[in-house]
């Protein structure tokens, strides 16, 4: 019986589980799975984001799904996926995130990496990615290690983008005469 996909309550900046590591999914655990991924594609993608880790939506194991497509209809997902190279040639772009609402923040990341892991069937998938996809996965990755943005971003950086999430003054640039395109901060996939 085809049940149709639940919308997830996303775990939001400052949420405790946010910080949590993620725990290996076990065989026995995968079958169990497909309904939990196909929650999180329906939650993913109300959200308008490209990306999601389960403990996003305050699951601690260690899934994530993601569609970098440009028409939003390729969903897939990653089951104990690991990075297994990283090239040496980083990018600095802005990021977001589905647990930091509106916040969009100079990221640096790896430009290529190869991921392993297994795809929603169970079938071990080997990935190289690059460029917008290689920066979801590090995101996404870096979610079941406990690990966000924030945690990506040096002290300055991090006071100010917090100040900014908060609604606090001195947060962002916007306040200052902003470098930032107008309406940027309102736009952008999560992940
Ligand atoms: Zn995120």
């Amino acid at each position: 019986m085809f049940k149709k996909p639940k919308l997830l309550p996303l775990r939001i900046h400052p949420d405790p589980i946010l910080s949590q590591s993620s725990a290996e999914l076990t065989a026995d655990e995968l079958p169990q799975m497909r309904e939990l991924i196909a929650d999180m594609g329906r939650t993913m993608y109300e959200n308008e984001g490209c990306g999601l880790a389960a403990i996003q939506v305050g699951v601690a194991k260690r899934l994530l799904v993601y569609d970098v497509s440009e028409e939003q209809d390729d969903l897939h997902a990653l089951i104990n996926p690991r990075v297994v190279e990283t090239s040496k040639s980083c990018e600095t772009a802005d990021e977001g995130c589905l647990s930091f609402p509106n916040l969009f923040e100079p990221i640096e990341r790896a430009t290529k990496v190869r991921v392993e892991g297994l795809d929603a069937k169970g079938k071990p998938v080997t990935l190289d990615a690059e460029d917008f996809l290689a920066r979801v996965l590090q995101h996404e990755i870096d979610h079941l290690e406990g690990l966000t943005m924030l945690n990506r971003m040096d002290d300055a950086l991090r006071q100010q983008a917090l100040r900014e999430y908060f609604g606090l003054p001195g947060g962002g640039s916007s306040s200052n005469g902003s470098d930032k395109a107008p309406g940027k901060t309102s736009t952008g996939p999560g992940l």
